[in-house]
């Protein structure tokens, strides 16, 4: 998470490689996975290496975030700054257009490459099933089990029936699988349920860029089902790793169809995955995309009514200052009644 060097991590990640003595490679106790490495730790030797193919991605992340907060901290004399890299960010969106017109031939060959070396198909859709199965029951879960008790427990109310209000809104995210397409919608529904504009004007933009729970968690599973394809055995440490990965990748994910599966790169980059390994998944992730974008948009909702329960004191009082801005004398009795305003 802290890179020493700023600039190698954009090339390199470094890697702490655990030397063995060759007398305890022999030994058959110590051979299995499962030594205890705190009592081995006198006979074992570190060594940093840099491994040069991937890119330390969760080091940037950190720094990033880092940046974001001291420039932010700034204020006017970070402006520059942010006006810099805000405009390296629309250059770098707009090369990426040109590359997504490209795109349809190369996933197109990606495809054909993957189905080439497939050696039974049979199995491979079966394997497909039981992935696609997972995230469908792991993004129901998430959307009815955990959202709906964090809800409650907030405000003291069930959320189903915000939940049916919300139909046209899941609709729409369904068939767009685009939080931000969605947008208009979602604040249109949640204006009409009577929750304050302030909070959906402010909540469901910030949710439809950041906050996207169904795309973390699908690209937590998606990389946990290619490790396995590979025949690679994730510990706990991994899986964990993948995790936070995941869900920073998914804050970095754009509210636009299969945004996901391109941040994925950086949740296989965490377990030492090829990024070309994706094109496994690819098939059915058009149809997955439209379930996870459907919950990210459901929690956007949820969250936006939260914050709207509460909150209501402190925007009853604002809109009271703000009544009383314009007529001073009712501002006078404001003060006197409470003291707080
Ligand atoms: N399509 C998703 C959204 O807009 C992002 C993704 O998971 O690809 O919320």
């Amino acid at each position: 998470m802290f890179p020493p060097n700023l600039v190698e991590a954009t090339i390199a990640q470094s890697v702490i490689k655990i030397i063995v003595p060759e007398e305890y490679k022999a030994n058959p106790r110590f051979s299995n996975k499962t030594f205890n490495l705190k009592d081995q730790y006198p006979y074992w030797a570190f060594e940093e290496k840099l491994e040069m193919k991937s890119t330390n991605v969760l080091g940037l992340v950190t720094f990033s975030v880092i940046l974001g907060i001291t420039i932010g901290k700034m204020r006017e004399r970070g402006k520059p700054l942010l006006v810099f890299f805000e405009t390296l960010s629309e250059a770098m969106m707009i090369i990426t257009g040109w590359v997504i017109w490209l795109s349809p031939l190369g996933v197109f060959f990606l495809v054909i490459a993957q189905i080439m070396e497939i050696s039974s198909f049979a199995a491979l859709l079966g394997q497909l099933g039981l992935y696609f199965g997972t995230v469908l029951l792991g993004l129901f879960l998430h959307g009815f089990g955990t959202l709906s008790v964090i809800y409650f427990v907030c405000t003291r109310t069930l959320p189903f029936r915000t939940i049916a209000g919300l139909s046209q809104v899941l609709a729409t995210a369904f068939g767009t699988a685009s939080s931000s397409a969605t947008m208009p919608i979602t604040i249109q529904t949640l204006d009409g349920m009577g929750v304050d504009p302030r909070v959906t004007r402010f909540v469901i933009p910030v949710g439809a860029t950041i906050n996207m729970d169904g795309t973390a968690l699908y690209e937590a599973v998606a990389a946990i089902f290619i490790a396995q394809r590979n025949g690679l055995e994730l510990g706990i440490g991994q899986a964990a790793a993948i995790c936070v990965t995941a869900t920073a990748a998914s804050i970095g994910a754009a509210g636009i169809p299969q945004a996901g599966l391109v941040t994925m790169v950086m949740v296989l980059d965490t377990v030492g995955l090829p990024a070309d390994q994706i094109s496994i998944i690819l098939a059915v992730d058009w149809l997955l995309d439209r379930f996870r974008t459907t919950i990210n948009v459901m929690c956007d909702s949820l969250g936006a009514r939260l914050v709207d329960m509460l909150s209501a004191a402190d925007l009853r009082s604002m809109a009271d200052v703000d009544k009383a801005n314009a007529d001073p004398h009712e501002l006078v009795e404001i003060v006197k009644g409470d003291t707080h305003v």
